[in-house]
């Protein structure tokens, strides 16, 4: 018997609890899933920050510690850790940021604000350019990245990216360092940000990188809150550098009700949506890297501790 304990939020139990038990039948594991197992039994933590885990050392058996979300900044510095950490990938994780994405850079490639809310009746025929006409770049080319890259590309937009290590993806310009960084910068109408937080990447869009953007460009940031200096944001936006942010993840969640973004006319605040882990297709992730440590396979989507993520 593997005894798995589920450490998340209470409420999500329910959802996750039958999910999980039917990923094991599927992929014939003998689990014992439960929210409260003796810390000293369990073979494998299913973990989310906001769960109740946040000291692993009582976990003396515990053989790997699988996260339930995409990023891992508040884990994997935990001096407590020290099971190998794999973070979440999905389906479900990919395809949601894949259609918030898209629909974001639409929605500011074909101007709809302008005919959503009209109230003086305007009417301007100006058609937007073609896709292939605008250029739209990726921080950070990983899971997510590469997939909006990609469908962002099959839209036709003309598209870049940027990472730590060199990469070569049909149909993306890549860039990678930070002169690829201020190249990118250069030459994007939009970006979008799918970055993760680390010491490297905190404060990544400052001003100086701001500055390096065309006049009037999108930001769109569906990665963390620290990876953007705010006071520089709000005052590129105030002198027109940024034509509008939309920014789904923030320092401090949720947003506190008195911070500039929710007033500033052209800032788009969404609660942390942009993309969610659905639990049927990630049970399925969590019971193959079980099914690998039991058969002495390695884990799947293993965090990297000293890079970060
Ligand atoms: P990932 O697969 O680990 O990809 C991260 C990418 O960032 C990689 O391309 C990596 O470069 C690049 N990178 C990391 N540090 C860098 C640095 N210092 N300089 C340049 N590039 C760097 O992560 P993912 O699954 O795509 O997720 C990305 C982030 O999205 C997560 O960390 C999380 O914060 C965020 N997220 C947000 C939501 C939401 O709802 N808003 C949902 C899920 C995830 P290499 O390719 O060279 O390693």
């Amino acid at each position: 018997m593997i005894n798995v304990l589920f450490s998340a939020l209470p409420a999500r139990w329910d959802v996750y609890g039958p999910a999980l038990n039917e990923a094991f039948t599927e992929a014939e594991l003998n689990v014992a899933l439960s929210t409260d197992h003796p810390p000293e039994t369990v073979d494998y933590i299913i973990f989310a920050p906001n769960g109740p885990v946040s000291d692993f050392t009582p976990y003396t058996g515990c053989k790997a510690v699988l996260g339930l979300w995409a990023g891992v900044e508040t884990v994997v510095g935990n001096p407590t850790l020290t099971q190998p950490l794999a973070r979440m990938v999905d389906v479900g994780l990919r395809d949601s940021m894949v259609e918030w994405v898209a629909g974001h850079v639409l929605r500011h490639h074909l101007g709809m604000d302008a005919h959503i809310v009209n109230p003086d009746r305007i009417w301007n025929p100006q058609a937007a350019p073609l896709a292939r006409e605008r250029r739209i770049g990726i921080l950070g080319l990983g899971e997510l990245g590469t997939a909006c890259g990609n469908a962002l590309a099959a839209l036709n937009f003309d598209v870049a990216g940027w990472s730590r290590r060199p990469k070569t993806i049909a149909g993306i310009e890549c860039f990678d360092g930070n002169a690829g960084l201020d190249a990118m910068l250069g030459r994007s109408d939009m970006i979008v940000l799918l970055l993760p937080q680390t010491a490297e990447t905190e404060n990544l869009l400052n001003a100086d990188r701001l500055a390096r953007l065309p006049r009037g460009a999108v930001v769109i940031n569906p990665g963390r809150g620290p990876l953007i200096d705010d006071e520089a944001l709000l005052a590129a936006l105030d002198d027109g550098q940024v034509g509008h942010a939309t920014l789904d993840v923030f320092r401090i969640e949720p947003l506190p009700p008195e911070h500039p973004y929710w007033d500033h006319p052209r800032v788009t605040v969404t609660p942390h949506i942009a993309s969610t882990t659905r639990p049927d297709t990630s049970a399925r992730v969590i019971a193959e890297n079980i099914r690998r440590s039991e058969a002495g396979e390695a884990l799947l989507h293993l965090v990297d501790r000293r890079a970060g993520y």
